[in-house]
């Protein structure tokens, strides 16, 4: 069989830990044997990363946003736990994550797989439900200060035409800890823009929850902004019968277990990171939520919204086969080959992703699957449980038989 043929290039970005064995292994056997694959690769492994003091990861970044496409692997963000474990770091690397959102400014959006065998813990829930994340600013762009004695701490802000403003934040008696964080009003605008733009891709609801009743001037400009750019989709929104909501996000929180889901849920940065865990746990597992983050200009980035899976990768360094879940890793594979054969004008890379999704589910509905799905199919599905290894070779058979 010929290979099908790529024009561009797109950004591949290498991870650390049990998902670079996967990586490897999605690449080695789903996708080189049939696809002439091109890719400027980027090693964003930790090691690799503190080799070039981070500066690899800003590299991949405006990679990305120069040729419009980007898959990404998991990646390790080190704490002091990683400090000790990786004693050649000479600093404490921020998060790549964060280091390629605030450089393509984007949107993340999640949204979990669903399969008929798996029903979700949410009785109710019967559609996906799509997480839309901020990705810049806030807790993940803010600085933060532990001080030891009373006193007091103020803020201030100083404009190049020489205004100050000046506030004070607290006073204290004894040692107290502080953050500083911020948001700027264009990316707000973006996230605002993106939103409701992939609502009307996907023909779903929007919803949008903050506490701007507590952060009146903070969450009260993404509230403002949220209103002021609806104006401009309202008419569209109208003609596809959907809607747009906003709410406050506890009141969201309960409204969204009492739906039947098929919506999209926008949140802010940090909202969004602890959301779409939870409502990716409840659809069944981590390792089926996808997610893609969208810049304003249109540049893609996909990956899985899962980690490096760290205990996984202890017990395939002893050599033990793990049943590590592979599927959000491949269909961040797929979503980039689709929307590099959508830009190009390449149909058969578009039909490959399309053929190799299916084949991933038309496994998971043989009942072949790795152990964290085989825990949540429903009473008298017949399973087999099986190593990521077997579990990639039986898609490639089942993608073989469609090729
Ligand atoms: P994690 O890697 O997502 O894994 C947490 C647990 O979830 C695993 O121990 C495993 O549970 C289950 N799990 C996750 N993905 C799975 C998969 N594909 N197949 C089967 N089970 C899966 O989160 P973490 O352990 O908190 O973080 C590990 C590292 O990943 C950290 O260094 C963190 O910085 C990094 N991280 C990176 C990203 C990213 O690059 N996007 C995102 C999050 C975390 P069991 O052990 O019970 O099987
Ligand atoms: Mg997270």
């Amino acid at each position: 069989m010929e290979k099908i043929r790529m024009t561009t290039p797109l950004v591949e970005m290498d991870g650390d830990e049990m998902t670079r064995v996967l990586w490897q292994m999605i690449k080695d056997q789903l996708i080189l044997p049939f696809v002439e694959l091109k890719t400027e690769y980027y090693d964003l492994g930790l090691l690799h990363r503190n080799e070039t003091k981070d500066q690899v990861t800003v590299d991949a970044a405006n990679a990305t946003k120069r040729l419009g496409v980007a898959v990404k692997c998991a990646t390790i963000t080190p704490n002091k736990q990683r400090m000790e474990e990786y004693p050649q770091l000479t600093e404490m690397w921020k998060s790549p994550n964060g280091t390629i959102r605030s450089i393509l400014d984007g949107t993340v959006f999640r949204a979990p797989i669903l399969i008929d065998s798996i029903h979700p813990v949410v009785k109710n829930w019967k559609k996906p439900i799509t997480i839309a994340r901020h990705a810049y600013g806030d807790v993940y762009k803010s600085v933060d200060l532990y001080t030891e004695e009373p006193g007091v701490c103020t803020m201030t802000f100083k404009g190049e035409s020489g205004e100050e403003k000046t506030l004070t934040v607290q006073k204290v008696d004894g040692p107290a800890v502080w953050q500083g964080a911020h948001n700027k009003e264009k990316s707000i605008r973006s996230f605002a823009r993106a939103c409701f733009q992939y609502a009307i891709d996907t023909r779903q609801d929007l919803w949008f929850s903050t506490k701007d009743t507590i952060a009146k001037i903070y969450d009260g400009e993404f509230k403002k902004v949220f209103e002021e750019e609806f104006e401009n989709y309202k008419a569209k929104f109208e003609e596809l019968g959907i809607t747009y909501f906003y709410t406050l996000i506890d009141d969201a929180v309960a409204r969204v277990i009492r739906s039947e889901g098929g919506f999209i849920w926008a949140c802010k940065n940090y909202d969004g990171d602890v959301m779409s865990d939870m409502v990716s746990t409840a659809f069944g597992s981590l390792a089926m939520m996808t997610s893609v983050l969208v810049a304003p200009d249109g540049t893609t980035e996909y990956e899985a919204a899962h980690g490096t899976v760290t205990k996984h990768y202890y017990r395939h360094l002893k050599g033990e086969a793990t049943s590590t879940n592979p599927i959000a890793t491949i269909f961040a594979w797929t979503g980039a080959l689709r929307k590099r054969g959508q830009l190009d004008g390449l149909a058969d890379l578009t039909a490959f992703a399309d053929r190799l999704e299916k084949a991933c589910l038309d496994t998971l509905g043989d009942g072949v699957m790795t152990k964290d799905l085989a825990g949540l199919v429903d009473e008298g599905v017949a399973v087999t449980t099986v190593t990521s290894a077997d579990f990639i070779a039986a898609i490639r058979a089942h993608l073989e038989a469609a090729l």
